[in-house]
């Protein structure tokens, strides 16, 4: 039996609820399921007005109700909930027919289930959304992965959905298998990178310079103009002036100082581990919310330990276009990282992703949407080097910031402020600058220790001393 509905959504949580209503009012006809019928129900009530929305109670009728080859996207809970719900699903569909798990699962299991998926001749596609609650209802930046053929079906709708720049789509096939989740859990990656810098400019001006919430407010309304311009500076400025309704106080004074975290940017740091890949933006922005939970702690600790004594001051306009620029100059190797790591991923799973189109897609819709995304794209357009630290755009744009960044991470060590991932993106800039680094001393270290061998500026081939004997060097 076919029924007449162009898509369905299972899973009617917010973000489900409104990829439903973003589908509805572009007109599609969406059929809606939810395991506990209280919030399908809720949806039609609240919105069934806005389009063709229509409710199912039971798996049978809303999978009977949807055109064939069916097209059905899971926003369900990541995890064990999207291998269950794609149990109780696979019964009733037909050969051909597609399921979009479009939450934030893991790559390796939507690797996985697109292999279970192909096995009962049905297809998969995982597809990263990113943009929130708000960006869900009137455009995400959507990241679909999976097979090629696949996305020709759900190619129509999913472009209608997406958030546009410049009239462009933000959504492209990304590539096979996990190839969409694993852009979406770097683009996560880099979204925790570029919130830690944020708070730590925040911290900067608020414990050395003492300054009040709306007044870092204004100076990051400030930075809005040039090329800090982001949809994450823009909610800073929002978070930084909401006034408590309870205590009159800047309600970010009376929020909790501990971060929580879903996953994302933890699995972004894992693979880059495995892969090699030196991501310590993102992997210090995943350590500095784990410290920010470990609060307990902190409080015994600063019992325990003195404060580095400095008087606050105001910052003058030096020292806030310091700040500006070491901001700029981290979240640009912050990038560099996340786009490293995303050329890394490409070869080894062989995905040949197009990193010039992944900045394009994310330059809407999502939460790291930002005018920067436009200058990465152009650098991708024509650049010889897939690092962007080694593209001519960039390099003019660090050196420029690269007095000023010294000088506040100096600030920082100096007053005792922890900028972690200030700290980390002027180390790495500062190792991959460098031609010559120290780890030749390494390589000694683990050739005297575990005869590991080393190679020589001189000559080609691995050698070993015989540190324990008679000192003579020979090849391995
Ligand atoms: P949640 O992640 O909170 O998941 C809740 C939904 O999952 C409900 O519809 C719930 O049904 C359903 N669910 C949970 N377990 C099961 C199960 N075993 N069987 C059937 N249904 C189940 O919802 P969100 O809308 O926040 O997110 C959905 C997905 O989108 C997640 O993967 C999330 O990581 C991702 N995402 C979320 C974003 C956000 O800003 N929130 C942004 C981008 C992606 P019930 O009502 O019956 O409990």
């Amino acid at each position: 039996m076919t029924g007449t509905n162009d898509l369905g959504v299972f899973g009617l949580a917010v973000m489900g609820a409104n990829l439903a209503r973003n589908a509805a009012r572009n007109g599609y006809k969406v059929a809606v399921f939810n395991r506990n019928t209280a919030r399908t129900k809720a949806l039609i009530e609240e919105h069934g007005h806005e389009g063709a929305l229509e409710g199912a109670e039971s798996i049978e009728r809303f999978v009977a109700s949807l055109v064939k080859p069916r097209a059905i996207i899971l926003m369900v809970k990541a995890g064990k909930p999207v291998d269950e719900v794609m149990a109780e699903l696979a019964p009733h569909l037909d050969q051909g027919d597609i399921l979009i798990d479009a939450g934030n699962s893991l790559f390796n299991d939507t690797e996985r289930r697109s292999r279970e998926m192909a096995g009962k001749g049905l297809r998969f596609v995982g597809m990263g959304v990113s943009g929130g609650e708000e960006g869900a209802l009137n455009g995400p930046s959507i990241m679909p992965g999976g097979d090629a053929e696949a996305f020709g079906r759900i190619e129509p709708f999913v472009m209608k959905m997406a958030a546009k720049v410049d009239g462009e789509p933000c959504c492209a096939h990304i590539g096979p298998g996990g190839a969409g989740h694993y852009v979406k859990m770097v683009h996560n990656g880099i979204e925790y990178a570029d919130m830690q810098l944020i708070a730590e400019t925040y911290d900067l001006l608020k414990s050395v310079y003492g300054m009040e919430a709306w007044a870092i407010a204004d100076v990051f309304a400030g930075w809005q103009k040039g090329p800090l311009n982001s949809y994450l500076i823009d909610i800073t400025i929002e978070v930084l002036r909401k006034i408590d309704d309870a205590t009159g106080k800047a309600l970010v004074d009376v929020i909790l100082d501990e971060a929580e975290q879903k996953g994302t940017g933890r699995w972004t740091a894992q693979s880059a581990l495995e892969l090699g890949v030196p991501i310590t933006a993102i992997t210090e922005a995943v350590f500095a919310r784990g410290l920010s939970g470990r609060r307990e702690q902190r409080q015994a600790a600063s019992g325990l330990y003195e404060d580095v004594k400095t008087a606050t001051r105001a910052p003058d306009e030096a020292a806030l276009a310091d700040l500006q620029a070491a901001l700029y100059a981290s979240k640009i190797v912050a990038y560099a990282q996340g786009f490293e790591q995303l050329a890394g991923a490409s070869k080894a799973y062989d995905w040949n992703l197009d990193l010039g189109t992944l900045a394009k897609i994310w330059r809407g819709g999502c939460i790291i949407r930002a005018g920067f995304l436009d200058r990465i794209r152009e650098v991708y357009r024509d650049a010889r080097s897939e690092h962007l630290l080694l593209t001519d755009y960039f390099a003019k744009e660090i050196a420029r910031s690269v007095p000023g960044w010294r000088r506040v991470v100096a600030l920082a060590v100096e007053t005792g402020t922890p900028v972690p991932a200030f700290g980390s993106c002027l180390a790495y800039f500062d190792g991959i600058r460098r031609a010559r680094g120290p780890a030749n001393l390494l390589q000694g270290q683990r050739d005297y220790f575990g005869a590991h061998t080393y190679r020589r500026l001189d000559r080609d081939g691995s050698f070993h001393t015989r540190w324990g004997q008679d000192g003579s060097e020979i090849s391995a």
